[in-house]
């Protein structure tokens, strides 16, 4: 495995820079297929059975992840080792990190839209959600959902134009969603009915994104497949938008690319090496607690002196 490593960075070079982060942006990163060999250096168990004879040493004891894997026909074996690898990978670094148990869950991969909709009537009821749910997967490469699901659409131009790591990472993402979920509790029942202009029962939309985005960039970078301090340092944080404006689900999603990349840099700036701080956050949120005060009391300041201290970040970039 160690010669695999130079490799790997080489990689990372090459298929970090520019990556999508988050479900709704575009992948402009081309990056030939991850081989199988790249993926054992993960040494994460869903896709330890790739790996060549001789490669060890063996890893130390990891959280089990406690997914269910649906794919349909026609998902790839390395689309699929890539999911697998994203939900192993996040599952460790949440466990490792915060303490957090693996969630339990099923990941649907279809690429097929019908297929897809035969499929969640196993786990949806109401067919005009998963009615909602197929038409948004012909677009979008991922999304989570309440209930421990996660869905998939490898048949997107989308996950396609995505890198390995990209791939990977998107699932992270998406498997934050479902941390998130849990720790939110019956909070997270208020996400979807919450009209899109108004103040998030969850917290601001920049911190939810961007707080999955953080999480997914820590949880590859554990198998030294990413670098979040390399690629912030090599990318310009467009100025346009202020954080103060990406709170609303609206507003979050009208900002454009700034939505990438301005709420990464934010939460690195908040949570810096404290994962449990983003998990205290959302449990506080969970129990009822406002989010401007459950902020205060998980990141150790108010939102308008992290406002103002991202702001001076920025300028001095
Ligand atoms: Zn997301």
């Amino acid at each position: 495995m160690a010669e695999l490593l130079p490799r790997l960075r080489l990689f990372l070079i090459t298929a970090v820079a520019g990556a999508a982060l988050t479900i709704a942006c575009s992948g402009d990163d081309e990056e030939p297929v991850l081989e199988p060999a790249v993926i054992v250096a993960t040494s994460t168990p869903g896709v330890r059975p790739t790996s060549p004879p001789d490669a060890s040493p063996t890893p130390p004891a990891q959280a089990q992840s406690r997914t269910a894997f649906r794919f349909g026909s026609g998902v790839a074996p390395e689309d699929r080792a890539y999911m697998q690898a994203g939900i192993d990978l996040a599952v460790d670094y949440m466990a490792r990190a915060a303490g957090i148990d693996p969630v339990k869950s099923t990941l649907y991969a279809y690429p097929h839209p019908e297929l897809l909709r035969i499929a969640l009537t196993d786990d949806i009821d109401n067919p005009l959600l998963i009615d909602a749910a197929v038409r948004r997967l012909a677009v979008i490469p991922a999304e989570a959902h309440l209930g421990g699901l996660i869905l998939v659409s490898p048949s997107t131009a989308e996950w396609q134009a995505r890198s390995s790591v990209s791939r990977i990472r998107v699932v992270a993402h998406e498997y934050f969603h479902l941390v998130q979920m849990q720790l939110l509790g019956h909070v997270a029942e208020r996400i979807a009915s919450t009209p899109v202009d108004r103040e998030r029962p969850e917290g601001p939309s920049w911190l939810f994104e961007g707080s999955a985005d953080w999480v997914s960039w820590q949880a590859l970078e554990s198998a030294e497949l990413s670098s979040l301090d390399g690629y912030l340092a090599s990318v310009t944080v467009p100025n346009d938008v202020d954080i103060a404006g990406l709170e609303t689900f609206i507003e979050y999603y009208h900002a454009g690319e700034d939505r990438a990349l301005l709420p990464l840099v934010a939460v690195d700036l908040l949570v810096r090496d404290d994962v449990r701080s983003l998990t205290r956050f959302y449990e506080s949120v969970g129990r009822g607690l406002p989010w401007r005060e459950a902020f205060s009391a998980a990141f150790g300041r108010p939102v308008p002196s992290f406002y103002a201290e991202l702001r001076e970040e920025l300028a001095g970039r």
